[in-house]
């Protein structure tokens, strides 16, 4: 079964873990234990039936005790650019792998991530002529929910490397506390170069748009571009002769963010920042978590988890999400009324979306929240070819993109953003877009350890095909 056809209803629990470990971080007040604990007692979806609960509380005291990977001042700093996006003043770009592995968490696939999302953030703030607010799906994003506990070997099913291994074995298979400890060290130095790497050289702008005119020249759907192209360079060019040289157009800050699954992980990397007048819980595992499509039951434990930390949160919501539902969950995780606090996901397919978005948009908005609503254009579209592989066409991703902006354009509403699977790297994993990817040519370079990216050159035609929709 794909992700596509999954819908909330048909849910399996794997497993409710009732030995799930209490963090201790320092500075945790008896509200925030009691909260905390309560929330963990809910029965959780996609836990992996660890064989050995004291080696989970061993891994789970061990990361309680490790450093932050991420502040709460960085995490602040998201979220007052979320309700920038909440309020229609800014777009939201999010992307990297379905799943990160440790075997190509390598300086050049980071790199290939992190320049890939520079470049198409270029094209999107020129054509939205307003602020892209860029968060990678990068630093933490270890933990896969699965629509079947066994895959088609009948081993144990590949949960992401912060669980077990892809390795077709048995005992790779089996799942592996220590490995979160992996996957913590992993997410800090994939954080320590995308902090290194924005915050220097490769951000600046004249050198990623130098990388998209690389794009226009070499792609086949290069001359469609151009034009695009080569007014950027102009205002390039234009800011230069005027001697404008702010520090903004060197560096820029990307966030990142992962799906909030694995509850032993998350729980054992909260922290609380006693900087304010009142202490805060925030998930020190990143900047972003949001809520899969498989595990947001309303009374379980990931959605009560999402309601205790102070980051922002996203929540996917799939085709068999009523209007009701979204407010439900709107009203428990925006309890507040912060604009930007909460990110919808819409992963509706896009022979959905046109039907199901515009119900659950007037629905949200009449109730006064200000979300960010975002398109998930992959989750809805993926289907499995002739040759075995799941894929997903590009021209499904483009029509969903196209239906989410109709939607918001009918109804006023803001188009807040894109939440995309993509790498840098030269796969073919989904198919078409300019290179004419077809279903022969995805065993060539399908290199996924779950669901198909869009490589460099199909994110990149993306980002200019939304260009030419948000400039009408
Ligand atoms: C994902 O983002 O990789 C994912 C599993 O999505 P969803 O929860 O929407 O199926
Ligand atoms: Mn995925």
């Amino acid at each position: 079964q794909l992700s596509g056809a999954h819908s909330v209803g048909v849910m399996t629990r794997t497993s409710d873990a009732p030995a799930r470990m209490l963090p201790e971080p320092p500075g945790l007040t008896a509200d925030m234990r009691a909260r905390v604990a309560d929330a963990l007692r809910r029965p959780a979806a996609q836990q992996p039936p660890w064989p050995d609960p004291d080696a989970v509380a061993r891994a789970s005291a061990a990361l309680a005790g490790r450093p932050s990977l991420t502040t709460l001042t960085e995490v602040d700093r998201l979220s007052a650019q979320l309700a920038a996006v909440a309020r229609g003043e800014a777009f939201l770009l999010q992307g990297g792998d379905c799943a990160e592995t440790f075997a190509e968490n390598t300086e050049a696939h980071i790199r290939a991530n992190v320049r890939t999302l520079l470049q198409m953030a270029v094209v999107l703030t020129y054509a939205a002529g307003i602020p892209v607010v860029k968060v990678g799906r990068m630093a933490g994003q270890f933990a896969k929910p699965r629509s079947s506990p066994v895959d088609a070997l009948g081993l144990p099913v590949f949960r992401g490397d912060n669980v077990n291994s892809l390795a077709p074995d048995p005992a790779a298979r089996t799942p592996d506390p220590a490995r979160m400890l992996r996957a913590y060290a992993d997410s800090g130095s994939t954080l320590n170069l995308v902090r290194s790497l924005t915050g220097s050289g490769m951000a600046d702008l004249t050198r990623v748009h130098d990388w998209n005119r690389d794009f226009v020249r070499t792609s086949p759907a290069g001359a469609r571009y151009e034009a695009l192209a080569t007014e950027i360079t102009r205002s390039l060019r234009f800011m230069s002769a005027c001697g404008a040289d702010h520090s903004a157009l060197h560096r820029t800050e990307l966030f990142v963010s992962h799906e909030a699954l694995l509850l032993d992980y998350e729980a054992a990397m909260l922290r609380v920042d006693e900087s304010g007048p009142e202490s805060r819980l925030y998930a020190a595992s990143g900047h972003f978590l949001w809520i899969g499509e498989r595990t947001r039951e309303p009374d379980g434990a990931h959605i009560a988890f999402a309601e205790l930390v102070a980051n922002p949160i996203g929540l996917k919501i799939g085709p068999s999400t009523t209007p009701q539902l979204a407010v439900e969950y709107v009203e428990r995780l925006d309890p507040h009324g912060v604009p930007g606090r909460l990110t919808l996901i819409s992963r509706m397919g896009s022979e959905r979306i046109r039907d199901v978005l515009p119900g659950i948009v007037e629905k949200v908005t009449a109730s006064g929240h200000q979300v960010v609503w975002q398109c998930d254009p992959m989750h809805g579209n993926t289907h499995e070819a002739p040759s075995g592989y799941k894929t997903r066409r590009f021209k499904h991703i483009v029509d969903e993109v196209r239906g989410f902006f109709e939607v918001h354009r009918s109804l006023g509403t803001h188009p807040g953003g894109i939440h995309v699977e993509l790498t840098g790297d030269d796969v073919t994993e989904c198919l078409g877009g300019a290179q004419e990817i077809s279903d022969t040519e995805l065993a060539g370079r399908y290199e996924s350890a779950c669901d198909p990216r869009l490589n460099s050159q199909q994110s990149l035609e993306l980002a200019f095909l939304i260009a030419e929709v948000l400039r009408g």
